[in-house]
């Protein structure tokens, strides 16, 4: 399917099927904004608790927090929110529409690396088995013209966004060519820069209200709190604080779903060590993060690491996660090497000393900080994106019929069984309440009985229920049921009182778990 097509259907589906809803849809929707619905919501809460428990059961060191979106505007001036929170606009003066600079320039170059993937695809079909990518890679005309290129381009791309050169941007997009992706014109306004956080008043404006940010990352919650933390709990270094929340961010160019949103929520981890093991640390935690996002099960080959080149100023080393959603590779998750930066700023602006004194040293010294940090959105919308299959079923009197199922790991799956009666009467429907009566102390069930069989099979298949029960006449003597596996469809007899082991087996959280500890 074209990727295009598979992102339009995805959308439609969870409408559909009660994930995700435009916000203030009667009112014609809000722009990047979107709302949660039945299953959206329980998705949302198992990834959360994945997440969670990986880093704060899992690890004696690492406690959570649960910090106030509002906090002191000063904040956000210790950061550099305030002064450098920005990203680089500029404007289509016949299509009116708005672009950020850098994305332009980004999706520029990435046609070039289409082009040199289409040409080893080729090379690839004609030469299969005797075909040497990196002897291709290094020698053909075509790649190398294009390579040429990128690099190019990327130099001065990055050099213009480290020095903040809003005039070179924009001769980049000239000398490239850049069209309006959607009316083709070339007609651009300069760049300017754009803070992207959102203002609001705290307090009667009788009072003197002062001007307040929503938080644009929970990251700063942490920090202003580690030493709280550090001390009640009797921390020692290294440790970590792991928070789970929203965050605010007034995007230029919100599109793509939940990928961009202006209120999202992240999961964040930061991370306090020595000074000087840093380095090690975020090795450490490179490969963690990454495991974690394999443990879910879905294709392998559609992660994979970006090292930044552009670092941030407060940064000695950064790499993002990313996943293949349908629109291409992009973001999910970042892993940075913070140094001191936050912290030390935070002294500065608060005057008050935030060092950590460890007593088996005698030393007193400023943690350094990794930080991991991945969208709890962008993570659910890559698990839709990888569980999302349309297969072709052959019946059993030739025809051919479609399913879609959404393939979610069991252990994230919003409903872990559904307990079906075949028809609403004869007792089968009591059978089934007395079944979910006993279950739903460990899972989340569903009750169905309206519409034939198979059609409810397909109901939970595009929900994503990892099993089906039938109740049957044969359930009230024999005390067994059918169980429907979501993948292989196939069905096997078991008696009731197997079926909990049998569905926690598959549903329990601790398999996600073993996979990464
Ligand atoms: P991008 O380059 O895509 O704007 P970023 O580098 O600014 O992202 P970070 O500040 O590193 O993002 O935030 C950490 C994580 O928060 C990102 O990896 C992403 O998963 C998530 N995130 C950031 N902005 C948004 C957003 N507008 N909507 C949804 N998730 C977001």
């Amino acid at each position: 399917m074209a990727q295009d097509d598979l992102f339009k259907k995805l959308i439609a589906h969870t409408k559909e099927y009660g994930y995700i809803f435009p916000s203030s849809e009667i009112y014609d929707g809000l722009s990047a904004v979107y709302d949660y619905g039945q299953y959206g919501v329980e998705l949302k809460n198992n990834i959360k608790q994945f997440w969670w428990d990986a880093m704060v059961k899992m690890h004696e060191n690492i406690v959570g927090l649960d910090s106030a979106i509002f906090m002191h505007p000063d904040i956000w001036k210790a950061s550099g929110h305030v002064g450098a929170f920005n990203d680089p606009l500029i404007d289509n003066k016949d299509s009116k529409k708005r672009y950020r600079a850098d994305d332009l320039v980004e999706e520029h170059i990435a046609k070039y690396q289409a082009k040199i993937d289409k040409d080893v695809e080729k090379g690839q079909n004609k030469f299969g088995d005797a075909f040497n990518k990196e002897q291709f890679l290094a020698t053909n005309p075509n790649v190398l013209r294009n390579q040429e290129k990128i690099n190019e381009i990327t130099a001065r791309l990055t050099k213009a966004l480290t020095s903040d050169d809003l005039v070179e941007l924009k001769q980049i997009i000239i000398d490239c060519e850049i069209a309006d992706p959607i009316s083709g014109s070339k007609n651009w306004t300069d760049v300017r820069q754009f803070n992207l956080m959102f203002e609001t008043l705290l307090g009667s404006t009788a009072d003197g209200a002062s001007k307040i940010y929503l938080r644009p990352e929970t990251a700063q919650g942490i920090f202003v709190n580690y030493l709280n933390v550090q001390k009640s709990g009797r921390m020692k270094i290294p440790f970590g604080i792991a928070q789970i929340g929203k965050a605010f961010r007034n995007e230029i160019v919100a599109r793509q779903f939940i990928f961009r949103m202006r209120e999202f929520e992240q999961m964040e981890m930061q991370f306090f060590v020595k000074p000087g093991t840093e380095l090690e640390w975020f090795e450490h935690w490179k490969n963690l993060r990454i495991k974690w996002h394999k443990a879910m099960g879905l294709p392998e080959e559609k992660y994979r690491f970006h090292k930044h080149d552009k670092l941030a100023h407060y940064a000695n080393a950064a790499f993002d996660i990313e996943f293949e959603f349908p629109f291409g590779f992009k973001e999910l998750e970042g892993i940075h090497s913070r140094t001191d930066f936050d912290l030390k700023q935070h002294q500065e602006f608060s005057g008050k000393k935030l060092q950590f004194f460890d007593p088996e040293s005698g030393e007193s010294f400023i943690p350094y900080v990794v930080e991991t940090s991945v969208g709890l959105d962008r993570t659910f919308l890559s698990v839709l994106s990888g569980a999302y299959y349309e297969e072709e079923l052959k019946k059993e009197n030739g025809e051919s019929d479609t399913r879609v199922v959404l393939r979610i790991p069991p252990a994230l799956a919003p409903i872990k069984l559904a307990v079906l009666p075949l028809i609403k009467k004869d007792g089968l429907p009591e059978k089934a309440r007395e079944i979910i009566d006993e279950l739903k102390f460990d899972f989340t069930c569903q009750y169905d009985e309206k519409d034939s069989i198979g059609r409810r099979y397909r109901r939970q298949d595009a929900i994503g229920t990892p099993y089906c029960i039938t109740i049957d006449h044969d359930t009230l003597k024999d005390n067994m049921v059918t169980i429907r596996d979501r993948d292989t469809m196939v069905q096997e007899r078991v008696l009731i009182t197997n079926l909990a082991h049998i569905v926690d087996e598959k549903v329990n959280m601790k398999n996600l778990l073993k996979k990464i500890f």
